[in-house]
């Protein structure tokens, strides 16, 4: 997975009954300037649409990893994720912690996105 920079974009209407998702203020992410653009017109279009923000975010884009760097078998499933993974806050946007269940594994705990040089220290847990 990796850090990747998009727009949030919050559109507030007049009233949840004139919104087409039935909500007053609806948030979705952007991943392109045109697609801002596009957005923005179709708000200022809208006599329903009361006012709009554009905000810059980071979103974590990507699948989570299905194996550990030694090549162990993650196991999937939401039934077996809580104990296995963890987050890392870090001031890049943070950290999935995933763990490896193999006996002696050398790398049991994996950061995805990998920490860079200014990121937190992390040395196992
Ligand atoms: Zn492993
Ligand atoms: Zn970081």
């Amino acid at each position: 997975m990796e850090w990747v920079r998009r727009w949030s974009f919050t559109v507030t209407f007049i009233s949840a009954d004139r919104s087409p998702w039935g909500v007053k203020v609806y948030n979705t992410h952007l991943a392109t300037v045109e697609a801002v653009r596009r957005w923005r017109e179709r708000a200022l279009a809208n006599p329903d649409v009361e006012n709009y923000r554009v905000e810059p975010v980071r979103d974590l884009d990507g699948d989570r990893p299905t194996h550990c760097p030694s090549g162990h078998d993650y196991h999937q499933g939401f039934s077996t994720i809580f104990g296995r993974h963890d987050w890392i806050v870090c001031p890049c946007g943070g950290h999935h912690l995933f763990k490896c269940d193999e006996d002696g594994c050398p790398t049991r705990w994996t950061p995805d996105p990998p920490l860079a040089v200014d990121c937190v220290s992390f040395d196992g847990v």
